[in-house]
């Protein structure tokens, strides 16, 4: 193990200790002292924070072992009683100390680097991270187990890349959904499109699904970004033929939101079977659906 890995991913991962007065401009660490022993003591309480099996922040119960090597309580259960720094028995000894010492830490979010400029006592950090607004958001392609998270920049970008997904610029769309055989209904996701529209992105979603007994079609619009600012938007999606016409009208939905929970929700225009097969005309054995819609801005 090298320490000045170590150090390197601590630098990296976790922003840095922070408190009250001026930054540092070298180090960016605040402390409320300039001296610089002040500032490198904050920097060695960081690192023994971390735990030295999985390198994660320590947590209430930090355990150590009877020769002082601290691990954290994941870590504990995987290490059979056995302390991975010198293979004595672990036993069950807080490290109380260092407990404390946390307590007084403020942090930055770790969200910092995509744009959160907050800072929390060590122990309600994690809580706000979960929920920070600035975490990145789980890819929005439905239909594959993708694990890739991102800011919107790069998740647009990835989408393209790494999915082949059509990109459109404009709010109005015209869209048309072919199908051989219609009758593969269970829970199937066919089609996402992303659409550019007022400088933001938005997901279309075209799934088929069972409702109840019923198979059916949905169809709905996902904001790529905070629920919040999805709000702002509305929009419409009609479907039809021979004289018939079927229209709804929404608000998108924050892709925080998985689409299997919007899809529940029913939140979006649902399209029976049979009168999807009608509107595809011929034989109504293939499934030939226009989808026009429309997005716009709320005043
Ligand atoms: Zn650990
Ligand atoms: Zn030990
Ligand atoms: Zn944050
Ligand atoms: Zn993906």
């Amino acid at each position: 193990m090298t320490r000045g890995g170590v150090c390197k991913d601590v630098t990296e991962s976790h922003p840095k200790i922070v408190s009250t007065s001026k930054p540092d401009p070298k180090t960016n660490i605040i402390t409320k002292t300039t001296e610089n022993h002040t500032i490198s003591s904050t920097h060695v309480v960081y690192e023994l924070l971390e735990c030295p099996m999985c390198r994660k922040l320590m947590y209430p119960p930090i355990l150590q072992c009877r020769n002082g090597h601290t691990l954290c309580s994941n870590c504990k259960s995987k290490v059979h009683n056995c302390c991975p720094m010198c293979h004595c028995e672990l036993g069950n000894i807080r490290c109380l100390a260092l407990e404390k010492v946390a307590e007084s830490l403020d942090l930055p979010c770790r969200h910092k680097p995509l744009g959160c400029h907050e800072i929390f006592p060590y122990y309600s950090k994690l809580n706000h991270e979960v929920k920070c607004r600035f975490r990145p958001y789980n890819c929005p392609y439905a239909g594959s187990k993708c694990s890739v998270t991102a800011d919107v920049a790069n998740l647009v970008t990835h989408l393209k890349n790494d999915h082949n997904v059509d990109m459109h610029d404009g709010c109005t769309f015209n869209h048309r959904y072919v199908k051989s055989n219609p009758h593969e209904v269970e829970n199937a996701t066919w089609m996402l499109t992303v659409f550019n529209c007022y400088g933001r992105q938005f997901c279309l979603h075209f799934e088929a699904f069972q409702l109840g007994m019923a198979p059916v079609y949905i169809s709905f619009l996902r904001f790529i970004g905070e629920d919040s600012e999805a709000k702002n938007f509305s929009y419409s999606l009609e479907v039809g033929g021979y004289g018939r016409k079927l229209t709804w009208q929404g608000v998108p939905r924050s892709i925080r939101d998985s689409h299997q929970v919007i899809r529940d929700s029913q939140d979006g225009l649902i399209i029976p079977r049979k009168l999807a097969l009608f509107f595809s005309g011929g034989n109504r054995k293939e499934l030939k659906l226009r989808v026009i819609g429309r997005i716009w801005k709320e005043q």
